[in-house]
């Protein structure tokens, strides 16, 4: 995935639901990165600084939570967080693997100054 198409979903989910929610500015957007969706959280950072502006999110801080990758093993059932470079089972040695997660991005939650009271946001696939 490229970061700036990232980016730019990114802000249009934000400033959908900051317009929804009759926000005057957007402070802070939390992101949800799982470690097999090859993102770089500095390029995102990058590319929001640039078209963010002029937005009702300019400035806006950006975080970055980190998913693990998890594995599901199909011979032996073993449920595991794999070393780096190593896609094995641990246990009985078998490649036969299913990711249970690790290619997540979403927008996790969206905080923002109103004159209303806060609205639900619900977690938003990118
Ligand atoms: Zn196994």
């Amino acid at each position: 995935m490229h970061e700036l198409s990232i980016t730019e979903s990114v802000l249009e989910i934000v400033l959908r639901h900051a317009n929804s929610a009759n926000a005057q500015h957007v402070r802070k957007i939390q992101l949800v990165i799982g470690d097999l969706a090859s993102i770089v959280d500095d390029s995102v950072q990058f590319y929001w600084d640039i078209i963010s502006k002029d937005t009702l999110a300019e400035g806006a801080t950006l975080q970055f939570r980190r998913l693990p990758i998890e594995l599901l093993c199909l011979d032996c059932q073993n449920h595991f967080q794999p070393e780096t470079d190593r896609f094995d089972c641990p246990r009985c040695g078998s490649s036969r693997l299913q990711i249970i997660s690790g290619r997540e991005f979403y927008v996790e939650s969206i905080d923002v100054e109103t004159n209303l009271p806060m609205s639900s946001y619900q977690n938003e696939q990118i």
